[in-house]
């Protein structure tokens, strides 16, 4: 049933993409990580490098935006609107996205003090032509906003049904069936139940917090009983790993991913990437997976925001 929705639509994307973004659709670079301390407990981990898919889109966004995007344009519709931080690396795809299929784009940017010249991020998107509205913390958190008949208006980091689906491309089923765990960071769950809906049940998939709250639990059991595909299909949902919540970053952080980042030739971000490896390799510390273990470590990308913490 999803899998033929899924037919469907990659095959009109087929049809419908140019060039400029051609390359999201092939399979990402799988890359072994040396690391001293997979090496010491023998746990072999390899890297999905879904970061290196495209050199402005960021991993994961692509895959929660391609079927909303379709959608669009089924519908008829010339005009995508979606929500975002100051720093949003789903308004940034999202953006160069709608310039190369060329629709037009309107972006609710969380912040009303700020303007289109506040940093990087912002001029990027507004340099592709997306419209931005400013929104005080107060109407974003509401998003009770206007759009007109010809707007499609997707979700804060594209997280609809169709976003989840989308995911569920990201790993394969012949690649997930060579794992025994799968890690990926978890914003809003949306990527990690694409994942876990695609992989084996035998594959377990540990998503790891970017965000900091005692509601999270609970907001991952509502959100696998969105889809009774997935009964008996756990995502462990790893709480403790936010260093002090989304968007925060601490010093010992920091210096994990400039050291993990030289020892495996692999960047991370501090907000979602980082934070995921850090919790994968603090689990394998405390012996959570026995010798021999496979692990598949999902990089979503996020460099792009990044420059928020150079700055
Ligand atoms: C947005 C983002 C995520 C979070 O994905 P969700 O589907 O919201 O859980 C993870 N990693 C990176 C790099 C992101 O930009």
């Amino acid at each position: 049933m999803l899998y033929s929705l899924i037919h469907d639509f990659e095959s009109e994307l087929q049809q419908w993409l140019p060039a400029s973004l051609a390359s999201l659709q092939q399979s990402p670079v799988v890359q072994s990580l040396p690391d001293p301390l997979f090496a010491q407990h023998q746990v072999a981990v390899d890297a999905l490098r879904c970061d290196l898919l495209h050199p402005v889109i960021s991993g994961n966004k692509w895959f929660k935006l391609k079927y909303n995007l379709v959608s669009a344009r089924r519908q008829g519709l010339d005009r995508v609107a979606s929500f975002g931080g100051a720093w949003s690396n789903h308004l940034h795809a999202l953006a160069y996205c709608a310039r190369e299929l060329r629709l037009q784009s309107l972006g609710f940017v969380r912040g009303e003090e700020l303007d289109a010249d506040a940093n990087v991020m912002l001029q990027d998107v507004q340099r592709w032509g997306m419209e931005l509205q400013f929104l005080s913390r107060q109407q974003y958190r509401l998003k009770q906003v206007q759009t007109d008949a010809h707007t499609l208006l997707i979700p804060e980091g594209g997280d609809n049904r169709l976003g989840v689906i989308g995911s569920m491309t990201m790993v394969p089923l012949s690649l997930a069936v060579q794992y025994d765990v799968i890690v990926l960071p978890w914003g809003t769950g949306c990527t990690a139940l694409g994942v876990r809906l695609a992989a084996p049940r035998r594959t377990a998939v540990w998503a790891v917090s970017a965000l900091k709250g005692a509601w999270l639990q609970g907001e991952l059991a509502r959100r696998l009983q969105e889809w009774p595909e997935l009964a008996n299909a756990p995502i462990e949902l790893l709480g403790e790993y936010h260093h002090g919540g989304y968007g925060n970053v601490s010093e010992v952080l920091l210096s994990f991913i400039r050291e993990f980042g030289d020892n495996n030739a692999l960047p991370l971000d501090p907000v979602y990437s980082g934070k995921a490896m850090w919790g994968l390799c603090d689990r394998i510390r405390h012996h959570a997976l026995p010798a021999g273990s496979r692990v598949l470590f999902v990089h979503t990308g996020g460099l792009q925001g990044t420059r928020g913490f150079q700055s």
